[in-house]
């Protein structure tokens, strides 16, 4: 989501005259998008802010916004605890850089928009800017209505809102045009999408009217909520062509206790039947999720229902992640807080098993044959691409196969990719 916002902005100061450059020393303006979704994100948004106060003191002419969802969160605060910040803004209120930066007076006064409620900013595709790109996102919605008791998203990015088909298809459109052969839709929960005027649009109508423009390689989309997968968005896999056989499906926790406190709406016997129904309509298909350990007043017991799960279903890849209190949920005002060490020692656990199964799974697809989308070069001669079930795949070959989809075998599965070699 952040990616795609990052573009949007890009591409609106290329319109604005501005150009990219490599290094932050070189720059005039800075634009820092930020994450607080977890304490880490948010760390790594500060210590950033540090290394641009020193660029500040060496180039008093350069200007710097801070953007996204700490900017939303901080608002007008981040003015007296980093001085040297010009503008903040936040996701729902990107389009008003545009304005600050083509304000009549040399000295822009500061400005914080922190505003949730506009709708969300039109498409803005610059011609060429996606030119050699392979892959690409469009946000679909915005916000989300959820609440779960752990997460900060709806109060920083705000309520669900979900665009108009015709907007998303028209941005498909341009980005095809520039050559993107994947499209990956984004939403904090693309299940709930909804659209009502003129004809009424759920998201398995949307990805069919999609998957059916002319040029379109590969479609994927993240990310689903369990209580929300219809069994009509499951057929969609055996229904839709060119919709890649892969779905990241968040489910937390393994233990209902726990879900049920994280106010997640569905249950662990809820998810294995969900994926069953996947598996059975696609059995090819590949099952990413999210998962955290340490939530409030998590036991062992719980954190075994959790590590049961994940060998019951055997993920293809997980993120794992260490709850952390973010301020105003729910779940930051819970007593019974895990402490640092034992939530350290069952992400480690957690990781360790679910390494152990990743290498098992890839090192199944030795032999096999598979039609790569090549992305990119990664080491010189060597290319890398993604397999429809979004497993990275490293092989020797020509950069002009960068675009294409070719067909390799695979002769390695390795902890976090797959070496192969081409088939002719
Ligand atoms: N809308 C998506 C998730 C968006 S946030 C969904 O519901 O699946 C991405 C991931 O960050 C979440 O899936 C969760 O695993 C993690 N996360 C969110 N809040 C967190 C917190 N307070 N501490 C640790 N991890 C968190
Ligand atoms: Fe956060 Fe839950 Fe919304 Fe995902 S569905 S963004 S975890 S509140």
């Amino acid at each position: 989501m952040n990616v795609y916002d990052s573009d949007v902005l890009a591409q609106t100061l290329i319109a604005l005259g501005f150009s990219p450059v490599d290094r932050p020393e070189l720059a005039n303006l800075i634009l820092l998008n930020t994450c607080v979704v977890r304490a880490k994100a948010e760390q790594k948004a500060f210590s950033f802010l540090g290394r641009i106060a020193k660029l500040k003191r060496r180039n008093p002419a350069l200007r710097v916004g801070v953007v996204g969802c700490l900017a939303q969160r901080e608002g007008k605060g981040l003015f007296s605890r980093f001085p040297f910040v010009d503008v903040v803004a936040g996701p729902r209120e990107l389009e008003r850089i545009a304005e600050w930066l083509t304000r009549e007076d040399a000295s822009p006064q500061r400005m914080a928009a922190t505003s949730l409620t506009p709708a969300p900013p039109l498409p803005t595709i610059h011609p060429g800017y996606f030119t050699s790109r392979v892959a690409g996102f469009i946000s679909i919605m915005q916000g989300c209505n959820n609440f779960c008791s752990y997460c900060v998203v709806p109060y920083v990015r705000g309520r669900e809102i979900s665009r108009p088909p015709e907007q998303i298809l028209s941005e498909a459109s341009d980005l095809l045009a520039q050559g993107v052969r994947e499209i990956t839709l984004l939403g904090q929960n693309v299940n709930s999408y909804r659209w009502h005027e003129n004809k009424s649009w759920d998201f398995a109508g949307l990805l069919h009217r999609v998957s059916q423009l002319k040029g379109l390689s590969r479609l994927r989309f993240t990310t689903s909520h369990p209580k929300d997968l219809s069994d009509r968005l499951i057929q969609c896999f055996s229904e839709i062509d060119n919709l890649c056989p892969h779905i990241h499906l968040p489910f937390q926790a393994g233990s209902d206790r726990i879900l049920k406190m994280m106010h997640r709406g569905y249950t662990r016997q809820h998810y294995l039947t969900l994926t069953n129904k996947l598996r059975k309509t696609v059995p090819r298909i590949a099952i990413t999720a999210d998962v955290m350990v340490g939530f409030p007043s998590e036991t062992e017991a719980d954190f075994r229902l959790t590590l049961d799960l994940i060998e019951r279903i055997r993920f293809d890849s997980l993120f794992s992640f260490i709850y952390s209190d973010r301020e105003g949920t729910q779940a930051a005002r819970l007593e019974n807080k895990i402490d640092e060490n034992t939530k350290g020692s069952r992400l480690r656990r957690l990781q360790a098993l679910q390494n152990r199964i990743t290498l098992e799974k890839n090192k199944q697809l030795e032999g096999k044959s598979a039609w790569i989308l090549v992305e990119g070069a990664s080491k010189k001669g060597e290319l890398s691409g993604r397999t429809p079930t979004n497993k990275v795949v490293n092989f020797i070959g020509d950069s002009r196969l960068i675009g294409k989809i070719v067909k390799v075998m695979v002769k390695k599965g390795l902890p976090h990719s797959l070496w192969a070699e081409r088939v002719e």
